[in-house]
């Protein structure tokens, strides 16, 4: 049986929750001095320490505590004055120790919030924690159809993933969104990744795997009083993922319970081709991971002048800039999202301070260039033309020395490698001919050769004068100023 999400919506309360883990941009692991750069030759970036070796110590990278303590504040948390790291103990071939360092109930950052914009408004999303931990090895099934470690032939490990340090930031529960709790949930994750972009500390790439969500979803009869049991799907990689993974979960849950069935608390799979999940190990078997302090690590206690001084470091953070540029360029919501989700926001930012007008700037990378961008299947920040060049091609238009037409010329030919906007009107010839001579000239020609049109604008039916308009600007090629070519011909005809 299936049930239609807004079906289900009338019946039931949704609560979602996330759980974020983040690679760190460090160049080093967490408890070793091994490099940490992406896409290397398969354990190439590994020690003693880092492959679990009889006799080999940790030792903690300043930068990641760091780092977490910058997303702990910019996510509006207490910072721990003194907390430790523990032993996760599990067996598993991706995890060469055979235990995970991790932080369990002695977290860094605690009790915080990040406060997300959805349809104009805005919900604030509790953040129960910020942890650090380490991340494990990556494991290749080879030889089956699938991937999967079942039907495959052998199993490759790579540890150069082992020991980079990895911060999980776990939600509180969400409850009361209704109808947008997936949208909520990807806006989420959106606004997260934008603050730890703006912070520096990670790529934040979930296609590469430096961002991964597991998210957890729970309904319960509207009115119950009581939340459901949640179940948690894994490895949701994607933002768009994340909004499809608690709609599926949503109806699918709704189902379970409608047929009188009790929904079983259980680890959950996403498949990125259906958009629905399926099951995975229960939950009620999860193992006990015999959690005790690292005896290898001295306890973490970051000094409050240190902390202060990071929080004093911090950048403008997404929710600021927005306001700001919000109210400094005269944006609706609406507009500041569509610059945003063309990932044009810096560009257009940096075009305004190459001395562009906001408007211009707007209309340059949100038009042609997006176009482009689209066309060749890359961001808009990736596209060959500066944010100055942009600024300079406007500069040219408001000057008259292009018009709209040439200046997309222009464009296009910076974009092609021709130069700088100047070098290529300069290359090309590409400039308003503004020399009135030269335009008299071929204004001469057309009222030659148009003598109708010509005795009908002197009959009063001067939007007549459009015809001759246009064979002045084949004749230039579009060098001219339609509106100086037109006055110029009333002028002669008069
Ligand atoms: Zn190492």
């Amino acid at each position: 049986m299936t049930v239609m999400y807004e079906e289900a919506l009338q019946r039931y309360e949704p609560v979602f929750g996330l759980e974020t883990h983040v690679e760190l941009g460090t160049v080093t692991k967490m408890f070793c001095g091994c490099v940490t750069t992406f896409g290397a030759e398969p354990n190439t970036q590994t020690c003693p320490v880092c492959l679990g070796l009889p006799g080999s110590l940790p030792v903690v990278n300043e930068r990641a505590i760091e780092y977490t303590i910058k997303i702990g504040l910019a996510l509006n948390c207490s910072i721990a004055t003194w907390c430790r790291f523990a032993r996760k103990n599990y067996f598993y071939p991706d995890m060469p120790k055979n235990f995970q360092i991790s932080q369990y109930d002695e977290p860094l950052c605690t009790d915080g919030y990040l406060d997300v914009a959805v349809g104009g408004k805005t919900v604030r999303v509790g953040i129960e924690r910020v942890h650090l931990e380490e991340d494990t090895g990556k494991s290749l099934h080879v030889g089956g159809a699938t991937g999967r470690i079942q039907g495959a032939e052998y199993s490759l490990v790579d540890y150069n993933r082992a020991g980079i340090p990895l911060v999980e930031i776990v939600t509180k529960p969400v409850p009361g969104t209704r109808y947008l709790a997936p949208e909520v949930a990807k806006a989420y994750v959106t606004e997260l990744r934008d603050v730890l972009r703006s912070l520096d500390v990670s790529d934040v790439r979930m296609e590469e795997g430096s961002m991964r969500c597991d998210v957890n979803t729970s309904i319960s009869l509207i009115g119950s009083g009581t939340w459901g049991t949640r179940t948690e799907t894994k490895n949701v990689n994607s933002l768009r993922s994340v909004e499809r993974a608690v709609h599926s979960e949503i109806e699918r849950q709704a189902a379970v319970l409608d047929a009188g069935n009790r929904v079983i608390q259980e680890t959950r799979h996403f498949h990125e081709d259906t958009g629905v999940t399926t099951s995975g190990r229960s939950k009620e078997e999860a193992q006990d991971y015999r959690y005790f302090p690292e005896p290898d690590l001295v306890p973490v206690a970051p000094d409050a002048d240190w902390v202060e001084s990071i929080r004093a470091s911090l950048p403008e953070l997404p929710s600021a800039r927005r306001a700001r540029l919000i109210e400094s360029w005269s944006l609706t919501e609406l507009d500041f999202e569509a610059l945003r989700n063309a990932g044009a926001l810096d560009a257009v930012e940096a075009t305004v301070a190459a001395g562009a007008s906001p408007a211009d700037a707007r209309k340059w990378w949100l038009g042609e260039l997006a176009r482009r961008a689209n066309d060749s299947g890359t961001e808009v920040s990736d596209l060959p033309i500066t944010p100055a060049a942009v600024a300079r091609v406007s500069a040219l238009v408001a000057a008259g020395t292009l018009n709209d037409r040439l200046a997309r010329q222009v464009i296009e030919a910076v974009l092609d490698g021709e130069g700088t906007p100047d070098e290529v009107v300069a290359a090309r010839g590409l400039a308003v001919v503004s020399d009135d001579s030269a335009l008299l000239a071929a204004i001469d020609e057309a009222i030659a050769a148009n003598q109708d049109v010509v005795a009908r604008i002197r009959d009063g039916k001067v939007q007549a004068a459009g015809v001759l308009v246009g064979a002045v600007m084949r004749a230039t090629r579009g060098k001219a100023d339609a509106a100086r070519v037109k006055d110029l011909i009333l002028e002669r005809l008069a």
